[in-house]
C-alpha cells in the first residue's frame, strides 16, 4: 500500500517449524482482499497514535520473563 510494491503480489505465510523429534516445516498462506487490509492499516495506525500519547495496554504471559521492559512494567508480576 505504500507503493513500493505490486500489491497483487503481497502475500503473507506462517511457516511453523514444529520442535519434534521428527522436526517438520509446514507453510501456511494467507489471503487478504484489499477491505482486509485497509482495516489492518486504520488499526494499526489507532494503535501508533495510542502509544504517541503513553496509553500501555499489558499483555502479560510467558514472554515477560524475558522481556526487556520488565522492570518497567506492573503487569509483569
Ligand atoms: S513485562 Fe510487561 S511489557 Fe513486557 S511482555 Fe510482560 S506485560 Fe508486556
Amino acid at each position: 500500500m505504500n507503493g513500493l510494491a505490486d500489491q497483487e503480489d503481497l502475500c503473507l505465510r506462517f511457516d511453523v517449524l514444529t520442535k519434534t523429534k521428527q522436526p517438520e516445516l509446514h507453510r501456511y498462506w494467507t489471503q487478504r482482499d484489499r477491505a482486509a487490509t485497509v482495516r489492518l492499516f486504520h488499526l494499526a495506525a489507532e494503535i501508533l497514535h495510542a502509544i504517541e500519547l503513553g496509553v500501555f495496554v499489558p499483555n502479560p504471559g510467558w514472554q515477560c520473563k524475558d522481556c526487556p521492559y520488565r522492570s518497567r512494567s506492573w503487569a509483569a508480576g
